[in-house]
């Protein structure tokens, strides 16, 4: 018996065998193999007895139906569920011809309906992604037929009712491929994860990313996604080339240390050497005079031993010194890592982005804006009162009310609406597609959620006002001036009298 597979290992192996088969990658190929390593092929046999049955069972009316019929045949042959339903559907179109002359009459719609109807088809076809060429192949037939009045309702029902069946199937695989892309990411995070386990900073990005991959998707969560990855891309190969060079450093060092000390053994054995020699003249000695000179040698041999001693001690207190400050060095590559995070584009106590992010994200707004011809309204609200709440309850009450607030904030904004600390008890919120008017709505909106949700500090209830400014983008003006506006607004609020809205 073998030992059962991780789904991690499942995973990477059905990757491979897709490969190996020069399969499309697409989810069902995916899923078939997933299946097959994981042992799980009864969870989804291909039933090809009982679907040869149904093809026999079928009379093709005209020519279009025969080659249907064999296009069937091979789909089953091939064990692929999508050209099984592509025969099928394209063989039921094929029949409706006949069905239509069997309809007596017919009535035509309104000429107005059916030209909404062609927007409608229209506007839900992008949603459904360029992967079913089917869908492209039905769509023009549709279009061209909903906006050439009179327009027949039982043809365009039956057209609309294939055209369903189309968009349905291509609707279901886009789920199923966005759900195959998340457990490929999720992998690939979790294998990124393991290689930097003894990082601790890059392990709570890594964290951070599956917590953002983590369904429901929205466009918010993907885009700080791809922000946190670049900052673990720039911060992890930063930190491979700093300490490839210090290490390289140690290792240079270590090598003078060994030279040294072989220099000073040897040195030592020298002056032995020398000692040991003068030592068995002395023995030799019969006058006095002849000691004289030997005295000399051996005062020159300790005098020379003890030099070389200070000079190989200097040196290697040099070189310690100079270990010590690359371990240091060391140190603070960590600690700015850890700290790189915070300072990357989030605002550390309410995770709020920072003036850093908040530049980048009004650079993507105003750039949709120009692309998409829409509105952007910036609100700037400043908290009334903080210094009071300070003063009363602590500064680290008024830490929590800013949480609070934020989160608050956040719970009651749309998933493409964007919050940022702009200052100490001051916050800017971008909301795009949006008009001044529905800005306003919105911060009305989220003070009225405020006295829902009260503070806690201990037991006590407390209630945040805020006072706020909203300002619609102006054509050609800068985010920058926007604010600007936001702010003066949010003034004229405070000098009304606070906890309220105001437009700039
Ligand atoms: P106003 O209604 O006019 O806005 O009055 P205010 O008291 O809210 O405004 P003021 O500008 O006088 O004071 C803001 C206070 O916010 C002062 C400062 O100590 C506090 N503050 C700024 N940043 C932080 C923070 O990060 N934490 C905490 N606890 N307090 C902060
Ligand atoms: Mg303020
Ligand atoms: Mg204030």
């Amino acid at each position: 018996m073998t030992e059962p597979k991780n789904p991690s290992e499942i995973a990477r192996e059905a990757l491979k065998r897709l490969a190996a088969r020069h399969l499309a990658p697409t989810p069902s190929n995916y899923q078939a193999c997933y299946n097959e390593i994981a042992g799980l092929v009864e969870a989804a046999p291909f039933p090809e007895q009982p679907l040869r049955l149904i093809a026999h069972a079928l009379f093709a009316d005209n020519e279009v139906q025969e080659k249907q019929l064999h296009a069937l045949d091979a789909a089953i042959g091939r064990r692929s569920w999508r050209a099984v339903q592509d025969a099928l559907v394209a063989f039921v179109a094929a029949g409706v011809g006949k069905e239509k002359e069997v309809v007596e009459q017919s009535s035509a719609l309104p000429p107005e309906f059916s030209a909404k109807l062609a927007r409608f088809v229209e506007s839900v076809v992008p949603a459904l992604g360029d992967e079913n060429a089917r869908v492209g192949e039905m769509l023009g037939p549709l279009l061209q037929a909903l906006r050439q009045p009179p327009v027949d309702s039982a043809m365009i029902q039956s057209m609309l009712a294939n055209f369903g069946h189309q968009a349905l199937f291509a609707a279901e695989e886009q789920a199923e491929i966005k759900d195959s892309l998340l457990k490929l990411l999720h992998l690939i995070i979790e294998n990124i994860g393991e290689l930097s386990l003894d990082d601790s900073w890059l392990k709570g990005q890594i964290d951070g990313l599956l917590t953002a991959v983590a369904p429901p998707l929205t466009l918010r969560h993907l885009d700080e996604m791809e922000r946190r990855l670049r900052d673990v891309m720039v911060k992890q190969s930063e930190a491979k080339h700093r300490s490839i060079e210090a290490q390289e450093e140690m290792r240079q060092m270590l090598a003078a240390f060994i030279d040294r000390l072989a220099m000073m053994n040897e040195s030592s054995t020298t002056f032995q050497g020398k000692i040991e020699k003068s030592a068995r003249d002395i023995e030799q000695v019969k006058k006095i005079e002849e000691l004289a000179p030997l005295l000399k040698d051996v005062i020159a041999a300790t005098r020379s031993m003890a030099e070389e001693t200070a000079q190989s001690r200097e040196q290697l207190q040099t070189l310690r010194g100079k270990v010590l400050a690359t371990e240091a060095e060391l140190v603070q590559l960590h600690l700015e890592l850890d700290s790189a995070s915070a300072l990357a584009r989030h605002d550390p106590l309410t995770d709020a982005l920072n003036r850093k992010g908040l530049d980048e994200a009004l650079a993507r707004e105003i750039a949709g804006v120009q692309r998409k011809e829409s509105q952007l309204s910036v609100c700037l609200l400043d908290i009334d009162n903080f210094k009071k709440l300070n003063d009363r309850l602590g500064h680290e009450a008024g830490d929590s009310a800013l949480i609070h607030l934020a989160n608050v904030a956040r719970n009651s904004m749309r998933p493409t609406d964007t919050l940022a600390r702009y200052g100490g008890e001051e916050f800017v919120i971008l909301m795009p597609d949006t008009p001044i008017e529905n800005g306003i709505e919105a911060m009305v909106r989220l003070q009225r959620e405020l006295t829902k949700a009260f503070f806690l500090s201990g037991k006590e209830k407390i209630l945040i006002t805020f006072s706020a400014g909203v300002a619609q983008l102006a054509a050609g003006e800068s985010g920058a001036d926007a604010i600007k506006r936001a702010d003066r607004a949010m003034y004229l609020a405070k000098r009304a009298g606070k906890n309220r809205v105001m437009s700039g």
